[in-house]
C-alpha cells in the first residue's frame, strides 16, 4: 500500500480513555519534560490528540515509527502473532527469531545477531562482548573502550557512561569503568588517545561511534575519518562498534548509516526503527562474537516471536515497498526545502544538515530562540518535532512520509519563521 491511499482510510477516534494530565503528573514519575499534548490515535504520518485535533507526525517515536502508524502491514503481523504464539523465552527455538536474524545478516555486514529489547540494552551487549573479546582473544587486561563527545547510547549505567555528555552521568557516579572520550570527526585527538591508553595497565579494546550523531546535534560522521578509523581498528586489532540504533533501518537512504561511509563495522546495534514501534533491539556482529558462549548473556523477553514477526514485517516492507528510495526522494526534498528556509532567515538559522529523513536546522547560538521554543511554535501549527540539544531541530518522519507531507512541514516552518 502506497502513502498516499493510507491517508485516505478512515476518520480518526477519540480515545475512549479519559485521563487529566495533574492526574498523570501525580502517578507517573516526573522524569519527561513533555510537550502540554495527549495523544489518542495515528494513521500513516499523521496523529490526533485527544481533543481530535490533528498534527503531522516528523517525530515518528523519535526515529522510531518505520512505517508510520497504523500500517496495516504492521496491524496484520501484530495480529497474527499474538494469536499464534507471542512469548516463551529463550530457552526454546523459535522461527520468527531465526527469520529475522537471518534478515539482517543478509542485508548487512553482520554474521549473526542477539535480540534484546532497546537500544541501551544493544549497546551494553557489545560492550560486554567487546570486553570479553578483550579478555580472551586479545589478552587485554583492562580493555578501554573510545567513545566521542556529544555522543548518545542510552540510560542504563554503562550507556550513560559510554555517552560523551556530562549531562546524562551528573549525579549518577561512580560510572562505569573503562571509557575514554574524544571530540567526534577529529582523527588527530582520536589516534593521541590510542597513544596514551597504549600502556602496561590499559589499552584500547574498541572505538564506540554514531555514523551520525542523532541525539548530540545530527551531526554527520565525517567519511575520510571514519575510513581512517577503519584502517587503525585493522592494524591495531582494534574493534569498531557502530551505534546505529537511530540511524539504521533504512532512515539515512541506506539500511545502515554506516553504508553512507564506505565503512563496515566489526560490531554494530540497532532498535528504534526495527519494530516500526513495538519494543525490539538487536546486536550484530561479525563471527568472532562466537567468543559469547551458552550463559553469557541473555534476555527473558529479548527476541520472541511478537517483536520478531513485527520487526521482520518492517525489514521485508522496507525491501518491498522499495522504501530506501522514498527516504532518499523526500530527505533531498527536505533538505532542499529547508536549505532555502534557512536562506531566507539566516539571522535564526545557521545551518540544515543531515542524511536522508534524519535532518537538523541548526539555530544561531546568538539568538535567544532555543529548539524547544521552535517545536512548541510548530506545534502550535500541527507538526510534531523534536530537539536533539537545544540549538537543533530534528526532523524524523516515518519512512513513508509523502511529498505532500514534507511540503506541509515547509510551508508550516516558513509561516512560524515569518511570525518570530
Ligand atoms: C535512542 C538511542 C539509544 C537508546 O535507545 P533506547 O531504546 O532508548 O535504550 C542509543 N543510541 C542511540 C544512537 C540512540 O539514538
Amino acid at each position: 500500500m502506497s502513502p498516499e491511499t493510507l491517508l485516505q482510510t478512515s476518520p480518526p477516534v477519540a480515545s475512549p480513555l479519559q485521563f487529566a494530565s495533574e492526574d498523570f503528573d501525580r502517578y507517573v514519575m516526573s522524569t519527561y519534560a513533555r510537550f502540554p499534548l495527549a495523544l489518542a490515535k495515528g494513521e500513516g504520518c499523521r496523529v490526533w490528540d485527544t481533543e481530535g485535533r490533528e498534527y503531522l507526525d516528523f517525530v515518528a517515536g523519535i526515529a522510531t515509527c518505520t512505517l508510520g502508524h497504523a500500517h496495516p502491514v504492521l496491524v496484520e503481523a501484530v495480529t497474527q502473532q499474538i494469536q499464534a504464539l507471542h512469548h516463551v523465552s529463550n530457552l526454546y527455538y523459535t522461527p520468527q527469531q531465526g527469520a529475522l536474524a537471518q534478515w539482517l545478516v543478509e542485508h548487512s555486514c553482520a554474521d549473526r545477531a542477539f535480540f534484546c529489547n532497546s537500544g541501551a540494552e544493544a549497546n551494553e551487549g557489545a560492550i560486554k562482548l567487546a570486553r570479553k573479546y578483550a579478555h580472551t582473544v586479545l589478552g587485554i587486561r583492562a580493555p578501554m573502550i573510545i567513545t566521542a563527545h556529544a555522543s548518545f547510547h542510552g540510560r542504563t549505567l554503562a550507556t550513560i557512561t559510554a555517552t560523551g555528555q556530562p549531562k546524562y552521568q551528573k549525579n549518577f557516579d561512580p560510572l562505569m569503568p573503562g571509557f575514554y572520550y574524544v571530540p567526534y570527526n577529529d582523527i588527530t585527538a582520536l589516534e593521541e588517545a590510542i597513544a596514551l591508553l597504549d600502556n602496561d595497565e590499559r589499552q584500547v579494546a574498541a572505538i564506540m561511534l554514531e555514523a551520525l550523531q542523532g541525539e548530540g546535534g545530527v551531526r554527520p560522521g565525517d567519511r575520510a575519518y571514519f575510513q581512517r578509523i577503519r584502517e587503525i581498528c585493522n592494524e591495531k586489532g582494534i574493534l569498531l562498534i557502530l551505534d546505529e540504533v537511530q540511524v539504521g533501518m533504512g532512515r539515512t537512504g541506506h539500511y545502515w548509516g554506516y553504508e553512507n561511509l564506505g565503512i563496515e563495522p566489526d560490531i554494530f546495534t540497532s532498535a528504534k526503527g526495527l519494530g516500526g514501534g513495538i519494543p525490539i533491539g538487536a546486536m550484530l556482529c561479525k563471527s568472532f562474537c562466537d567468543v559469547f558462549q551458552p550463559g553469557d548473556h541473555a534476555s527473558t523477553f529479548g527476541g520472541n516471536p511478537f517483536a520478531c514477526a513485527v520487526g521482520l514485517a518492517v525489514c521485508q516492507t522496507l525491501e518491498q515497498e522499495n522504501l530506501l528510495a522514498n527516504v532518499q526522494a523526500r530527505g533531498e526534498q527536505l533538505r532542499t526545502g529547508l536549505q532555502a528556509i534557512a536562506d531566507r532567515y539566516p539571522s535564526f538559522i545557521a545551518e540544515v544538515r543531515g542524511w536522508g529523513l534524519i535532518n537538523g536546522l541548526v539555530l544561531n547560538s546568538d539568538v535567544e530562540l532555543t529548539s524547544s521554543n521552535l517545536v512548541q511554535a510548530m506545534i502550535d501549527r500541527g507538526v510534531l518535532l523534536v530537539p536533539a540539544g537545544p540549538k537543533v531541530v530534528r526532523f524524523v518522519p516515518p519512512l513513508i512520509v509523502s511529498a505532500e507531507e514534507v511540503d506541509q512541514v515547509l510551508q508550516a516552518l516558513e509561516q512560524t519563521m515569518a511570525a518570530l
